[in-house]
């Protein structure tokens, strides 16, 4: 079967966490579902993020539009909430969500604190264990979950430190929750972007100098831009994907197989 994937989402139901700014991954995932024809939740984290995202959501004509810090139990219940009141139903989410202390995310791997670390793994991976429960009584007619990792989980990169073992986990818990989940149609996968420039990437120590190091050795002389990682990630929720589960799939120019 040759799979057509113009307007393949229409009549679908996702939800988009993680846009904080036009720059945002999450936004280029969200432009291309929209592109498809899905119809989208997204979120903010707070107050402060919320004039930022306002008009991304509007432009995106987003029905729903909620707060939520993936730490905050009552904020995320009340967006499955209004989830189920206004959908019904859910038929895939993207959660591009990361955090770790600065001073953590600063220093060596080895001199990370116990704080840090368990906060990192919070926000950065368990938060996708918990969207993942959540959403699955949501996907009565299967679904896709999305999440986005780095090839710091993998090897190690230079001043990515504490967040490569949190990205190793987050890849893990993408088998396990695929093979869990697999039975009733859920799909789960995560991206793997080379660096861009972000809001959540400026706080890695040296990125300019990361980004231009790994743009130089990517066998297509660049790396990926947000609509890129869209694009993968509006293919992996349409039925052309349907085989495709717990897979870790790059996008990033190549990079990734540069030794
Ligand atoms: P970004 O700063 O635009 O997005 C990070 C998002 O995480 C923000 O929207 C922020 O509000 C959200 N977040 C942080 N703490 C949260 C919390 N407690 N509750 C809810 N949301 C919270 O940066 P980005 O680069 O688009 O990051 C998205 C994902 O992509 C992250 O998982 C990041 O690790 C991953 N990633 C980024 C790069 C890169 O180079 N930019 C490369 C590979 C993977």
């Amino acid at each position: 079967m040759i799979a057509r994937l113009d307007r393949t989402l229409e009549g679908r139901k996702g939800l988009v966490v993680g846009i904080a700014n036009a720059q945002s991954i999450a936004y280029g995932c969200a432009r291309a579902f929209r592109a498809l024809g899905a119809e989208l939740a997204v979120t903010f984290l707070n107050d402060k993020a919320r004039p930022h995202v306002e008009p991304l959501a509007e432009e995106l004509q987003a029905p729903i539009f909620l707060p939520c810090d993936v730490q905050d139990e009552a904020q995320v219940d009340a967006l499955s909430a209004a989830l189920r009141e206004r959908w019904g139903r859910l038929d895939f989410a993207l959660h591009a969500v990361a955090f770790a202390p600065k001073p953590d995310l600063q220093a060596r791997l080895t001199d990370s604190s116990r704080e840090g670390f368990l906060t990192a793994m919070d926000i950065s991976c368990h938060s996708f264990i918990r969207l993942a429960r959540r959403a699955e009584p949501l996907m009565t007619d299967g679904g896709t979950l999305l999440t986005l990792s780095f090839a710091g989980a993998e090897r190690v990169v230079r001043n990515y430190d504490l967040m490569g073992p949190v990205k190793a986990a987050l890849e893990c818990a993408v088998r396990y929750l695929a093979y869990e989940l697999g039975p009733k149609g859920i799909r789960v996968n995560a991206i793997s972007p080379g660096t861009i420039h972000t809001r959540a990437a400026s706080g890695l120590k040296d990125f300019d100098t990361m980004f231009l190091e790994e743009q130089r050795k990517a066998p297509l002389g660049r790396l990926a831009e947000i609509d890129d990682v869209g694009a993968m990630a509006a293919f992996l929720t349409t039925p052309a994907a349907r085989a495709i589960t717990g897979m870790i799939i790059y996008v990033d120019g190549g990079y990734h197989i540069m030794g």
